[in-house]
């Protein structure tokens, strides 16, 4: 990769009995977004903790621009955190929480003024340097956690669960900001969250992790369009996924009906899972249609139906559709080939 700036070799963390990270292998480059993307207890903390020095490896290589830093002490590494709770101290005003890392180095008075008034500026909170921690929004405190990190001019910024206690409406807005920011300032940031929606939002790439592996990295439209295998169809966004088998190279078969799909690199006759995502499917009539289900809620969501139902063999169905139906009512489904993404069966079941 031409701008490596973190790269994990072989890395496992073993907690006694708990193996909580098993070869982990990845590359980061310089001044992307990245988030790592998993349930509780999946390892995303242990992989920051573990980047940040704050925890060791049991096993494998961390490397900083090229150069081993297994052994560099947190503070020596050009990485900072911010943490879920802020750490920020409630008796010090913003513009000395901000300040409490250079002044810790003895840093110049004047040099200190400069920096943290930047940092200040950069997170748009310019004019705030007097106000008590205790005076400011949840959001407010958040963009003084992220100043109080970003004035050590790290190259990598790590983000734990930074806007889980913020309400919805200011997460929507912070995912903005974080993702301006992060691009104004250019430097690498690896953001951890158990939110898919937030991974889909703000990251140029997305590690989907289970049980202290990477299951899947890519950018965020090929992880949703293209997932590995049912966990991670699962875990992002929401999606009917229904059992099959490959006929040809560019058919499927799913409930005794074929359907063309794009080429999934299987043999004729191996047993598959397909994905078809809510959005993609449209409600049409019977006879236009190779599947059939029975309507069995409907629920006006402003701008769709959705719609869950049933079809034959007892699979569940979810539509979001722009037409309404009735609940009980017979309806055809109607979906592109290039809606259809086709998984090898079999090797999912193992991620649970
Ligand atoms: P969450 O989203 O809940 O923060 P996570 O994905 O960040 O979860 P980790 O905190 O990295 O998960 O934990 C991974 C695994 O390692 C879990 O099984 C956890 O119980 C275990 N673990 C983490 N820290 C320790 C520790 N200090 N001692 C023992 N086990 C630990």
């Amino acid at each position: 990769m031409a701008n490596t700036i973190i790269k994990f070799s072989g890395v496992n963390k073993r907690y006694g009995e708990t193996m909580a990270l098993k070869q982990i292998d990845f590359e980061l480059e310089q001044g992307k977004f990245y988030t790592l993307l998993g349930p509780s207890g999946c390892g995303k903390t242990t992989i920051l903790r573990i980047l940040a020095g704050f925890t060791d490896a049991s096993a494998g290589t961390i490397e900083f621009k090229g150069k081993k830093i297994n052994d560099l002490p947190a503070n020596k590494r050009k990485v900072n955190t911010v943490f879920q709770d802020y750490a920020l101290f409630p008796h010090l005003n913003v513009f000395d929480n901000v300040a409490f890392g250079l002044a810790l180095k003895k840093t110049a008075k004047k040099v200190i003024q400069e920096k943290v008034l930047e940092a200040l500026r950069l997170v748009q909170l310019s004019g705030f340097g007097d106000r008590e921690i205790s005076e400011l929004s949840g959001g407010q405190q958040q963009r003084v956690a992220i100043a109080r990190a970003i004035v050590n001019e790290p190259e990598v910024l790590l983000l734990d669960e930074p806007l889980s206690a913020l309400d919805a409406k200011l997460r929507t807005q912070m995912q903005v900001e974080l993702r301006q920011l992060q691009q104004r300032l250019g430097i690498t940031f690896v953001f951890v969250t158990h939110d898919q929606g937030e991974a889909l939002a703000m990251s140029d790439e997305i590690f989907v992790m289970n049980d202290g592996e990477i299951l899947q990295q890519g950018d965020p439209v090929d992880i949703y369009d293209e997932p590995i295998n049912h966990f991670v169809a699962d875990f992002i966004g929401e999606s009917n996924i229904i059992k099959g088998r490959m006929i040809a190279d560019y058919q499927v078969e799913i409930l005794g009906h074929q359907f063309e799909c794009a080429d999934a690199g299987m043999r004729p006759n191996e047993p598959v899972e397909v994905v078809l995502r809510p959005e993609d499917l449209v409600l049409t009539s019977l006879e236009k249609s190779k599947l059939t289900v029975t309507v069995d809620t409907q629920v006006f969501r402003g701008d769709i139906y959705e719609i869950m139902s049933h079809d034959a063999v007892g699979n569940e169905w979810l539509i979001h559709s722009v037409r309404k139906s009735e609940v009980g009512q017979q309806v055809g489904i109607y979906f592109e080939p290039e809606d259809i993404h086709v998984m090898r069966f079999g090797e999912s079941e193992e991620d649970f």
